[in-house]
C-alpha cells in the first residue's frame, strides 16, 4: 500500500477556499517558517481512500471476532454512539458546570450524570459512585487513594495492600502509585486464592485487599466471603476490580459480596468501544465508610433541580469536571436500552458462550482449571509446545484464518496461557468458525508442527519485533 505521502501531486487539494474577501495581510516575518512544510497534496477522494483502505488492514471488532481475555473487545450498539453525539451532549462546554449561574442550562447533563451514577450504584450494590476517574486503572488509583484518606481519617497506621498473583497488572501498579507497599496472595492449582496462604500475609498492616471476582483464570473466588471478614476484622477495606463486569451484571453484587470500594470500565462492559488510548471511563463505587471521601464535586437532586456539592471529607478532584461525560452518556443510553431483563441477560450470554468454547476446545488444548468458568476460560498450550508450537504461534495462525487472537502469556500463573473471551455479544455461528478453527490449528500442530511458524501470511505484516516497535517508534517519513 502506498503512503499518503507517494500519492502526493504538487497542487492537489482537498479543500476549496473561497475567495478572500477582506484586506490581505502578511504575518510579521519572525512567526513564519522558512520552509514549507513536508504535507502531502492530495485531493478528498484520495484521503477517504487512503484512511479507509488503512482501517481495513487491521482487525476490529466491527470487521471481526475479537477474542482478547480480560479484555472484553464486544459489540457495542451504535446507538448509544448516536446519544452520545447529540449536540445538547456533544456541544455543551464543560465551564457551564462552573457556576450556579448556569446550571439551569445543564440540568439534562447532571442528571444524566446521577442517574448513571445512581444506576451504577444500584447494579453493584454500592452507596454512591463516581463518575469522575478516566480509566479503569485510574478508578483503582481513586480507589487506593479513598483507602488511605480512610485509614488517615481514622489515625490507623496501615501501608500495605494484598494483591492475588492473578490479578490484572494496573492493580499492583495503581496502589504503588497510592503510595502502598504490595503483598501477593498466590492462588493454588485450582486457579482461586488459597485462604491459608492468604491468612498468612493478612494482618494488622494491611489497609486493603484489592480482588477481581471473577478472576482473571476466569473463576469466582469462592473464599470471597470469608477473605471479606478476615479483612474486615483488621478494619482493612476490601477492593473490586469491576473492570470484566460482563461477567456477573444482574447476578451479584459486590457490594453484596461484602466489598467496599470498586471500579467498573465503562469502556469494556458499557457501550464504549475499547482500545486504541480512548477516551475510557473508570466510574469508582463506594460503601457506607468511604462516601464521605469520594472526589468531587457531586451532583446532587434537590426540590428546585441538580446541583453540585463537595463531600465533607473529599479526595479532591481526580479529573477534570465530571471525567469524560461523553463515555458516561453512552453508558446511560445502553442500561436504559437493556433494561432489567436485558442487563441479566448480558451475563447469562457472557458465561455461556466462554463455557461453550471451553467445551468445544478442551479436548484440543489443555484447560488451565479442570472446572467450568465464568465469562473467559483459560488454555495451557504446553502439549503443543512439546510438539514445538507455542501460544504464540497459535496465536499468528489465527489471524491467517480471519480471527484477532485471544490474549496470551497472561495470566501470567498458566504457563503458555491462552485466555478466551468471547464477550456475550457473538452468535453461535461465530463461536463455531473460531472453534473450527483452533481445532484445525491444533491438528495441524500435530501433522506439521513447521507450518505454524511462519503464520502469519495473509496479513500485510508478518511477525514484529513486538518489543522493538512499542520501544523504537518510527511513523515513517513524518
Ligand atoms: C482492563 C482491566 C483493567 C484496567 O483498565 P484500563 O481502563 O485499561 O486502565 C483493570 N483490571 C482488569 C481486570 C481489566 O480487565
Amino acid at each position: 500500500m502506498q503512503l499518503i505521502f507517494e500519492t502526493s501531486r504538487p497542487g492537489r487539494r482537498g479543500v476549496r477556499l473561497d475567495p478572500l474577501d477582506v484586506p490581505e495581510a502578511t504575518l510579521p516575518a519572525e512567526f513564519c517558517r522558512e520552509d514549507a512544510p513536508n504535507l502531502p497534496e492530495v485531493g478528498e477522494l484520495d484521503v477517504v481512500r487512503h484512511f479507509t483502505r488503512l482501517s481495513a488492514r487491521n482487525f476490529g471488532v466491527d470487521s471481526h471476532f475479537y477474542p482478547l481475555g480480560s479484555c472484553t473487545m464486544k459489540y457495542n450498539p451504535k446507538l448509544a454512539d448516536a446519544i452520545s453525539a447529540l449536540p445538547g451532549l456533544a456541544g455543551l462546554h464543560p465551564h457551564l458546570s462552573s457556576s450556579p449561574v448556569y446550571h439551569g442550562c445543564i440540568q439534562g447533563a447532571l442528571e444524566i450524570v446521577y442517574e448513571t451514577e445512581h444506576l451504577l450504584a444500584e447494579i453493584a450494590g454500592m452507596r454512591e459512585v463516581s463518575l469522575q476517574p478516566i480509566a479503569g486503572a485510574h478508578g483503582e488509583l481513586t480507589g487506593a487513594l479513598l483507602i488511605a484518606a480512610y485509614h488517615r481519617a481514622k489515625g490507623n497506621k496501615k501501608d500495605t495492600i494484598i494483591i492475588p498473583d492473578s490479578a490484572h497488572g494496573t492493580n499492583p501498579a495503581s496502589a504503588t502509585i497510592a503510595g502502598f507497599k504490595v503483598v501477593q496472595a498466590p492462588s493454588g492449582a485450582d486457579g482461586t486464592i488459597r485462604l491459608d496462604a492468604f491468612k498468612n500475609v493478612m494482618n494488622d498492616s494491611v489497609a486493603g485487599v484489592m480482588l477481581t471476582c471473577p478472576n482473571t483464570h476466569g473463576l469466582f473466588e469462592p473464599d470471597v466471603h470469608k477473605i471479606a471478614d478476615l479483612a474486615h476484622e483488621a478494619d482493612a477495606l476490601l477492593y473490586y476490580d469491576g473492570a470484566n463486569l460482563n461477567a456477573i451484571i444482574g447476578q451479584s453484587r459486590p457490594g453484596d459480596l461484602g466489598f467496599d470500594v470498586m471500579h467498573f470500565n465503562l469502556h469494556k462492559t458499557f457501550a464504549t468501544p475499547h482500545g486504541m488510548g480512548g477516551p475510557g471511563s473508570g466510574p469508582v463505587g463506594v460503601g457506607e465508610r468511604l462516601a464521605p471521601f469520594l472526589p468531587g464535586p457531586r451532583v446532587t437532586r434537590t426540590e428546585v433541580g441538580f446541583g453540585l456539592e463537595m463531600p465533607p471529607q473529599s479526595i479532591g478532584k481526580i479529573a477534570a469536571f465530571f471525567g469524560n461525560f461523553l463515555v458516561a452518556a453512552r453508558a446511560y443510553a445502553y442500561l436504559l436500552c437493556q433494561g432489567d431483563e436485558g442487563l441479566k441477560n448480558v451475563a447469562r450470554y457472557a458465561v455461556l458462550n466462554a463455557n461453550y468454547i471451553l467445551a468445544r476446545l478442551k479436548d484440543a488444548y489443555d484447560p488451565a482449571y479442570d472446572t467450568t468458568c465464568m465469562h473467559e476460560c483459560v488454555f495451557t498450550a504446553t502439549r503443543q509446545a512439546k510438539a514445538g508450537v507455542r501460544a504464540i504461534d497459535i496465536a499468528k495462525a489465527l489471524l491467517d484464518r480471519g480471527f484477532h487472537a485471544p490474549t496470551i502469556y497472561f495470566p501470567l500463573t498458566v504457563k503458555e496461557s491462552i485466555m478466551i473471551e468471547p464477550t456475550e455479544t457473538e452468535s453461535k455461528q461465530t463461536l463455531d468458525a473460531f472453534c473450527d478453527a483452533m481445532r484445525a490449528i491444533a491438528q495441524a500442530a500435530q501433522d506439521d508442527p513447521e507450518s505454524l511458524h511462519a503464520a502469519p501470511q495473509t496479513t500485510p505484516v508478518g511477525r514484529l519485533d513486538e518489543v522493538r516497535a512499542a520501544r523504537e517508534l518510527d511513523c515513517g517519513c513524518l
